[in-house]
């Protein structure tokens, strides 16, 4: 029922783009304003797991998603001080090896990107959207230019700070976690191993896997922090900082710090998942939805599965207004289970002194009695399938 609808997509992230493709190739006209001069992605590594590699795939996209990306094996959690094995997870046990992918947020983007294009979106960049007027008319966008767009649908995949969330639901000001993350990639060592690693300490932790066929590490090294006042993912930092919040840690780790020479590093805020995400011809999904701590790895998966859940209920021909409301009530009870569940990891991952001893004990149980109980585990989170679910 989408055929010759007219859809406005503010935002070419992951999820603007990837509902721009699914929303064209059911018909719609698409166009997607975008406030950058080109699509390029700032920032580095991204895994990509079964959940949302289901919707690449279902959006005829699994080749070159198979190409752009690096097959992972397993999941490693690592006592960052004796760098001793705690918990290792098997990707290829219950086939979830098959979908499970490192990337270069790049390379998605491309991917996503140059899908959207082929299905016929318009894709108009240099629009920064001003101000986005709902109300008791067709949805309007007004750029900091001044150029003014009506839209049929407005479909808001604005990120973190939504023109499209606030226009829905006021704005709420997000609160710091009391956690900083340096982000960084380096050449890696020849053999790197597909394997995602999370080493972890006292108040922090760093997570590193392989990029690019394995010529590139990402690093990603989180430590609790009293005060910050940024919330950006463009500062750069001293690498030395960085080098004396993990000189505990094992030699493997100092060793990959020493070759970092300019770290970007963000503060890490929590903002609500909203509470309304439609109204008024207008509707909202990914982080403009339910931002989330990246601790999980599970932020564009879920934007994923947004795309493909409200382009079918849109295609549904219930009219925007339903179809929205149940693409909410389709959505948010999970997507508040995975940000509260990315939420724990921290704690998790940060644990000290008989807690962490205990803890750790508990998993190598695990995962010496029980290895299948891992993954079981994780089979809400990535054994999800919304291409498959009932219509
Ligand atoms: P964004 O990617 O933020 O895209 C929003 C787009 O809208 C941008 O292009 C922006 O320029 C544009 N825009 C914004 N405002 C305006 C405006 N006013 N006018 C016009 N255009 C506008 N997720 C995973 O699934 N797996 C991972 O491994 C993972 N790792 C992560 C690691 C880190 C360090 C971080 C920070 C995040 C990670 N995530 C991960 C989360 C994931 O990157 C995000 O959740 C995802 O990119 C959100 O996509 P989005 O399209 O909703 O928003």
């Amino acid at each position: 029922m989408l055929k010759g609808r007219k859809v406005t997509v503010l935002g070419a992230g992951v999820a603007g783009l990837s509902v721009a493709r699914a929303l064209a190739l059911r018909g719609a006209e698409v166009t997607v304003l975008e406030q950058a001069p080109e699509i390029r992605e700032v920032g580095a590594g991204l895994q990509i797991s079964p959940n949302g590699a289901r919707v690449i795939s279902a959006l005829g996209l699994g080749a070159a998603l198979g190409k752009a990306g690096q097959r992972a094996e397993a999941v490693e959690l690592r006592d960052g001080e004796s760098g001793a094995v705690v918990l290792r997870m098997d990707l290829s046990r219950a086939g979830t090896g098959n979908d499970f992918l490192f990337l270069h947020r790049a390379d998605l983007i491309d991917v996503l990107q140059e899908g959207a294009r082929d299905a016929g979106v318009t894709i108009r960049l240099l629009k920064q959207v001003d101000e986005v007027r709902l109300g008791a008319h067709p949805p309007r966008l007004v750029t900091t230019l001044g150029e003014e767009f009506e839209a049929e649908i407005l479909i808001g995949a604005d990120g973190l700070h939504s023109k499209v969330r606030a226009a829905l639901n006021g704005t709420v000001a997000p609160f710091f976690t009391h956690q900083v993350a340096w982000r960084a990639t380096l050449p890696a060592e020849p053999g790197i191993a597909p394997v995602a690693q999370v080493f972890m300490g006292s108040g922090r932790h760093l997570v590193t896997y392989p990029l690019r066929g394995g010529r590139l590490r990402n690093i990603v090294a989180v430590e609790e922090r009293r005060r910050w006042a940024e919330e950006s993912w463009s500062l750069t930092d001293d690498p030395l900082a960085l080098r004396i919040a993990f000189e505990e840690f094992v030699p493997e780790v100092r060793g990959w710090l020493d070759r970092i020479e300019r770290p970007n590093l963000w503060g890490l805020f929590r903002h609500p998942v909203a509470a309304r995400w439609h109204g008024h011809g207008a509707a909202i999904l990914g982080d403009a939805a339910h931002p989330t701590l990246p601790f999980l790895a599970q932020g564009a998966n879920m934007a994923l599965e947004d795309a493909w859940v409200l382009a079918e209920t849109l295609d549904a021909g219930a009219g925007p207004e339903t179809a929205f409301a149940d693409y909410q009530r389709a959505r948010e009870g999970r997507c508040r289970r995975i940000v509260d569940a990315a939420n724990a990891n921290a704690r998790n991952y940060h644990l000290s002194g008989l807690r962490r001893d205990v803890a750790h004990l508990g998993l190598r149980a695990l995962g010496k009695f029980a290895p299948d109980r891992v993954l079981g585990r994780f089979e809400w989170l990535y054994g999800h399938d919304v291409v498959g679910a009932p219509r």
